[in-house]
């Protein structure tokens, strides 16, 4: 073993918030050493948003070319090279994990330590860790250690080879058909993708609608739209028992007080991620930690420990690599900065569908809920131009302002880039401005943005 480093600042994780945070605090001066017990980028660039957003590139690619008549274009046939599509989103994120390496072979500083890192206690007013064989102390810890697959209680799941976000990418055979448990946002991009890759897609989620924190006006015509792609739906139901066989595995589902079973080649867990901190030796050091291993922060990103902090998906909220990201603009304001910026902050998302879900703020139901009175705007992607001239027509956009004061409380962007259009909605609801800057404005003719001009127009 050798000698004990020291550090001012240990970041546990080399996650969306980690990487950014150590060359930040190394930069100002601090000596700072970086844990990575896998790969650099963690979930987002070695499994999450990178390889699986270009693979949906792939699916819709290949569905654009099967609907080539509609565009005026004779093509054959559309063959699928499956090694081909995971191969493309490989090197893609392989130079990601690439560049992020050699962000840390400029300089001594950060310094990146490869291995487990966990707490073993606490010396002259520093925290004590191993990581790998080495041992360090650090003045301040911050954690940014990720999630996993959520494995729920299904009997025969642990002698089954399952697939789940972590191992997708490794399996170069296209599946005949994939039974997913579960039906959130995983479930439905990854469904869509293996369907127009040409397996057959079965949902099972025990919600009786899919993305069931959603409006259901919303999520009703997402489903009818995968649906009339093939995917199939069983809500309301529980997958209770899987059990391989010859001809693949078969999931025993339960729905209400019926039992059947449905026939695939393989199951793809999808329900949901738990928190990397049970091995962390939080216990040690007596850092709070909820039964669902979520580290509770305060909006600084503290723990219940002075100088242990927690960024990204282990403090619970919404799980994305945007926030993760932002935690990193929140630590550095809180670890070298004047300790503004915090977790009070307006956070979009997106569900990478074809067409895509893009999201802010509330829902319908949640902005009712919580007593506002409020004006709802809407507008069918099928009568905007830029969309006919796509033959991208399906969605539609729903904005939730309120009646009192004008503003954007929540938007639903049901549309093809609906992840890019729900930023005009983002900009003014950090704003506070009012619906008519938007209504008001010229936007460029033809442009799926329109659009979203014209769900805000429809609340005059
Ligand atoms: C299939 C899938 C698709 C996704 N798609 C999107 C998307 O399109 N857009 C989006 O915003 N988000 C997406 N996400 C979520 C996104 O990946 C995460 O929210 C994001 O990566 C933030 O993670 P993080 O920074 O908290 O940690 P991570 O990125 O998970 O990094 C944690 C790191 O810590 C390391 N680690 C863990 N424990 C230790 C330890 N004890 N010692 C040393 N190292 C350790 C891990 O190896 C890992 O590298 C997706 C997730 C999945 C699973």
């Amino acid at each position: 073993m050798t000698a004990v480093q020291t550090y001012d600042f240990l970041i546990v994780g080399g996650g969306q918030a980690g990487i950014p945070l150590a060359h930040d605090l190394a930069k100002a001066g601090h000596r700072v050493a970086l844990a990575e017990r896998r790969n650099l980028g963690g979930s987002c660039v070695n499994f999450g948003c990178t390889p699986t957003k270009a693979v949906i590139a792939s699916a819709h690619a290949a569905f654009q070319a099967r609907r080539g008549a509609v565009f005026g274009l004779r093509i054959p046939t559309v063959e699928v090279d499956f090694p081909a599509v995971l191969d493309r989103a490989r090197s893609i994120l392989m130079q990601s994990r690439a560049s992020l390496r050699r962000g840390f072979e400029k300089s001594d500083n950060p310094r990146l330590l490869a291995g487990h890192a966990r707490f073993t206690g606490r010396q002259g007013g520093r925290f004590r860790l191993r990581v790998g064989e080495e041992s360090v102390l650090a003045r301040q810890v911050v954690l940014n250690t990720g999630t996993r697959t959520l494995l729920p209680r299904v009997e025969g799941l642990d002698e089954v080879d399952y697939l789940e976000a972590a191992n997708w990418l490794d399996r170069p055979q296209l599946p005949e058909h994939v039974i997913f448990i579960g039906g959130g946002y995983i479930a439905l991009e990854m469904g869509q993708f293996y369907r127009r890759m040409g397996s057959r897609v079965t949902v099972v989620d025990p919600a009786s609608a899919i993305l069931d924190r959603e409006d259901s006006d919303v999520v009703l015509l997402l489903q009818r739209l995968l649906e009339a792609e093939g995917l199939q739906f069983r809500l309301g139901s529980r997958v209770t028992r899987v059990a391989a066989g010859r001809r693949g595995i078969t999931a025993f589902v339960k729905t209400g007080r019926h039992g059947d079973a449905i026939r695939g080649s393989h199951v793809f867990v999808a329900a949901g991620r738990r928190p990397n901190t049970g091995d962390l030796g939080l216990k040690r050091v007596g850092v709070q930690v909820r039964r669902d291993g979520i580290i509770e922060t305060d909006e600084r990103l503290a723990t219940s420990v002075p100088g242990i902090w927690a960024a990204g998906d282990i403090r619970g909220g919404p799980m994305f690599t945007h926030t993760s990201w932002d935690d990193f603009r929140v630590l550095r304001s809180q670890l070298n900065g004047d300790g503004s910026r915090t977790t009070r902050r307006v956070v979009p998302y997106a569900v990478y569908t074809d067409p895509e879900l893009g999201r802010v703020g509330a829902t319908e139901m949640e902005a009712r809920d919580s007593g506002a009175t409020v004006k709802i705007g809407r507008f069918p992607m099928r009568n905007n131009a830029k969309a006919r001239e796509l033959s991208e027509t399906n969605g539609s956009v729903k904005v939730v302002v309120d009646a009192e004061t004008d503003q954007v409380l929540g938007a639903a962007v049901l549309s093809a880039h609906g992840s890019e259009l729900v930023h005009l909605f983002v900009t003014l609801m950090n704003a506070k401005a009012p619906y008519s800057v938007l209504r008001d404005s010229i936007h460029i003719h033809p442009t799926l943005a329109e659009g979203v001009q014209s769900a805000v127009a429809s609340l005059e």
